[in-house]
């Protein structure tokens, strides 16, 4: 399953950042996810206890920030929130426009005790 290696991605990023502090009992976990990566959320909270077994993530909470993708429309020179990729700009309903972002999946901070 699909977020189970996110899960381990997050714990391995997680990791490297403790690297010094192998004793330290983490107590959440701040993810900036873009609205366009292709994740379900509720799947993401559902494994990361159960990848987080037996380790320092093992009381970890997942606090997780969804962050907008912001486009910008070359043809109405609009910028607009983008719910799904291949969608069309509201304003024209074009299909000529930049993604800006949206696409991010960032450990953001690491709560510890
Ligand atoms: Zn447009």
């Amino acid at each position: 399953m699909h977020e189970i290696s996110l899960c381990q991605a997050i714990i391995d990023t997680a990791n490297k950042q403790l690297k010094n502090l192998p004793n330290a009992v983490v107590v959440s976990l701040h993810l900036s996810i873009g609205a366009l990566v292709p994740v379900d959320l509720d799947s993401l909270l559902f494994c990361f206890p159960l990848v987080a077994k037996e380790s320092q993530f093992s009381q970890a909470k997942l606090v997780i920030t969804t962050v907008a993708a912001n486009s910008f429309c070359k043809n109405c020179l609009k910028y607009f929130a983008i719910q799904q990729r291949g969608s069309s700009c509201p304003n024209c309903e074009g299909y000529h426009y930049q993604v800006l972002n949206g696409e991010e999946f960032l450990l953001k901070s690491i709560e510890i005790q």
